[in-house]
C-alpha cells in the first residue's frame, strides 16, 4: 500500500475548460476493484503525489477513471499527460458511500467538482435503479461551461434519476434552473423520514446543503460526508489528515454527519479562502453525502 504501482494512460478526455479525466490500466496484471466514494494515491514521476478520488464506473472492471481539476504543481504536470504515459497508483483508500440501504429515496447533492467522488455512485444507483424508491440528482455549477459529464446527465435521466441541474450564472442559452443548488433540496426531499442523502461539494455549499437538511425530519444519521484534507500516507501513519480523533485517509473520506457535526462546528477546523491560498496550513473540502 506504500510502493504505487506503475498505470498506462489509456485515454484523456477534457470535462471542462480547467477538469479533465484520466482513465488508467495497470502495466501489469489489473487494477482491483473499487468501491463508490474511495480515492487512489496518483503519484507523477518527478512531480510528487496527490490524492484523488475515483471517478469511473465501479462495475468497469480493469480500469480506474479520475476526475482532475487544475490546482498546483501536480495537477498541472498531470495534465499533460497523454495516451501511453506511465503515472504511479497506490490504493484505493478509504470508506465508501452507503448504497446498501434499499427501498429508500436517495438525494444526491454535487457542487462542481464533487459530482466527480459522487459520479461511481450514481453509475451503481442507475445499474440498480429498481432497487431504489425515487432517486434524484441535484448538481450545480457556476455556470453552463463548468457543468461536467453532460452525456452521462442525460443517460441517468433515461435511467429513471430525475437530473436537475442549475447554474449560478446563466447566459442567454440557458433553459435550466438559476441559483445555488441548495435552494432545490426543500422541494426535492419529498420524504425525509427514509430518504440516504448523498452531497459532495465546495464548503460552503455543505454548509448551506446541512442547513437545508436538518430543517426537515431527516436523521442525521441518513446524511452521510466525505472529507478532504492534506494527505500525504493515506494510511493513517503520518497524521497529517488527523481531524478531531479520526484520520481521514482511513476513517474517512466517507462518514456519517452524526459523528462529525461536533468537528465540523468548531472554526479553527474550517478551512477559510485565506487559508485555502496557504501551502502552510492543512486543506479540507467536505462533501455531504
Ligand atoms: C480524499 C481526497 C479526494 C480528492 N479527490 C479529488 C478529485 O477527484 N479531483 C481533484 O481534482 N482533486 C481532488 N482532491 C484534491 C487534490 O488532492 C488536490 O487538488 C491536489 O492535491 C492539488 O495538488 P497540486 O500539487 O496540483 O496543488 P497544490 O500546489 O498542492 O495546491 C494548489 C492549491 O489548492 C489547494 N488545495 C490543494 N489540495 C486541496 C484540498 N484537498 N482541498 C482544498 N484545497 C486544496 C492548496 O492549498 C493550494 O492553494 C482530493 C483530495 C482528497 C483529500
Amino acid at each position: 500500500m506504500l510502493l504505487p504501482k506503475v498505470y498506462q494512460i489509456q485515454s484523456v478526455t477534457q470535462e471542462s475548460q480547467d477538469v479533465f479525466s484520466l482513465a488508467l490500466s495497470a502495466k501489469e496484471g489489473e487494477a482491483p476493484s473499487f468501491l463508490p466514494g474511495q480515492f487512489n494515491m496518483l503519484y507523477l514521476f518527478g512531480f510528487g503525489e496527490v490524492p484523488i478520488s475515483i471517478s469511473g464506473d465501479p462495475s468497469k472492471k480493469g480500469e480506474f477513471v479520475h476526475t482532475i481539476r487544475l490546482a498546483g504543481a501536480v495537477t498541472k504536470a498531470m495534465q499533460k499527460l497523454q495516451k501511453g504515459d506511465e503515472i504511479g497508483v497506490r490504493g484505493p483508500f478509504g470508506t465508501h458511500w452507503p448504497l446498501s440501504q434499499k427501498d429508500c429515496d436517495v438525494l444526491v447533492i454535487a457542487g462542481g467538482l464533487g459530482l466527480a467522488p459522487l459520479r461511481p455512485a450514481l453509475f451503481h444507483l442507475a445499474a440498480h435503479r429498481k432497487q431504489y424508491k425515487k432517486i434524484t440528482l441535484l448538481y450545480g455549477t457556476r455556470t453552463p461551461e463548468d457543468i461536467l459529464y453532460k452525456e452521462e446527465l442525460q443517460q441517468w435521466e433515461r435511467q429513471g434519476i430525475e437530473v436537475k441541474v442549475s447554474v449560478d450564472r446563466a447566459d442567454a442559452s440557458w433553459r435550466g434552473h438559476v441559483g445555488v443548488i441548495t435552494t432545490l433540496i426543500s422541494k426535492y426531499l419529498t420524504a425525509p423520514q427514509n430518504t440516504q442523502v448523498l452531497v459532495c461539494g465546495p464548503e460552503i455549499m455543505i454548509k448551506f446543503a446541512i442547513h437545508e437538511l436538518l430543517r426537515t425530519e431527516i436523521d442525521e444519521r441518513a446524511i452521510y460526508l466525505s472529507m478532504e484534507r492534506n494527505m500525504q500516507c493515506a494510511v493513517g501513519f503520518c497524521g497529517h489528515c488527523q481531524y478531531g480523533p479520526y484520520f481521514l485517509c482511513k476513517d474517512g473520506p466517507v462518514f456519517s454527519y452524526e459523528p462529525l457535526k461536533t468537528w465540523l462546528t468548531i472554526k479553527e477546523l474550517q478551512i477559510g479562502s485565506n487559508q485555502r491560498n496557504s501551502p502552510q496550513t492543512s486543506r479540507m473540502e467536505v462533501c455531504l453525502l
